[in-house]
């Protein structure tokens, strides 16, 4: 199911933020002229600006990165999407929620080295831009949740940068330890087998859902009710154009829950339609209509690892 179609989104209300160190002063923030204009054209419409911060999306960083070769997940409402393209992943920062609507990353062997774990405390986001909050370390602390890795630390181990990248609070939200030790790392553990071992080409995008009533820790961090996961399966050798109805696709809903920390991950697999109707975004935007539709609705039932 797509939730909107090419030609309907806003493309103009996301904003890009290259990984550029310094120079993000400027705080466009996620509103201004053209917001919400249907732009009739599934070209991105190019914007006036001087800024670093440039205001179409995806911006030729963001295509470049490799992580959104599938397409930028957008849902109803760009005002709370704020696009920034790392070299390890990409993501839309929720200023409302203090955290990310959802991370997306390519994963495939080489991302995996001898880099040991960055140690410390978790890292602010220093190219957010002036006038959101920037997370810190201690939000967390003490609040019962763990620091949940979307892109997981053992999957940027190519270099040390690459590691500490992950250590980023844009790239966290808070986990119970039960999900984030317990069946969410089983499914990591089965996409690192499928990428480092097996050759495969993996396209990934996680986040929270939040439905009922949203807690908050610290100074506002929102604790999602539960979390998703999609993993797109391409074999070796196979480009991101090249995803068919054939394609091994993964997703899985698992709530943000104490009690789960021995089931399989493979209990919670659903389709990305249901991950889609539940978020309110349409994942895998730039495959094709029909293959989305099949690929989409199809539950992965694949042999567990
Ligand atoms: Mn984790
Ligand atoms: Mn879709």
């Amino acid at each position: 199911m797509s939730l909107l179609t090419r030609s309907t989104v806003a493309v103009a209300a996301l904003v890009a933020v290259g990984c550029t160190r310094g120079g993000l002063g400027e705080d466009r923030g996620p509103s201004g002229p053209g917001l919400g204009v249907e732009t009739g054209s599934p070209a991105p419409r190019p914007r006036s600006t001087s800024s670093p911060v440039a205001a179409t999306t995806p911006s030729p960083a963001a295509r470049a990165s490799g992580h959104l070769a599938l397409g930028v997940p957008r849902d109803a409402d760009p005002s709370d999407d704020l696009l920034l393209v790392k070299p390890e992943y990409a993501l839309s920062y929720n200023a409302k929620r203090n955290e990310a609507n959802w991370v997306g990353w390519r994963l495939v062997g080489s991302d995996y080295g001898r880099t040991p774990r960055h140690k410390g405390k978790f890292l602010p986001d220093d190219t957010l831009p002036a006038g959101v909050y920037r997370v810190t370390h201690d939000d967390y602390s003490g609040s019962g949740y763990d620091r949940g890795h979307m892109c997981r630390s053992e999957d940027r181990t190519s270099s040390e940068a690459a590691n500490r990248a992950t250590f980023i609070l844009s790239n966290v939200l808070p986990q119970k330890h039960e999900l984030n030790a317990g069946p969410w790392l089983r499914l990591e553990e089965l996409s690192q087998e499928l990428a480092q071992r097996q050759g495969k080409e993996l396209y990934v995008v996680a986040g929270g859902i939040y439905e009922g009533p949203i807690a908050t820790i610290g100074r506002g961090v929102a604790v999602p009710s539960s979390f998703f996961k999609i993993v797109v399966v391409l074999e070796p050798g196979q480009s991101p154009s090249q995803v068919s109805e054939r394609t091994r696709v993964i997703a899985v809903v698992m709530p943000n829950s104490t009690e789960i920390d021995r089931e399989p991950w493979t209990r919670f697999r659903t389709s990305v339609d249901d991950v889609e109707k539940r978020t309110g975004y349409d994942f895998l935007p730039d495959v094709p209509e029909p293959v989305q539709r099949v690929i989409e609705a199809r539950v992965d039932d694949a042999a567990a690892k």
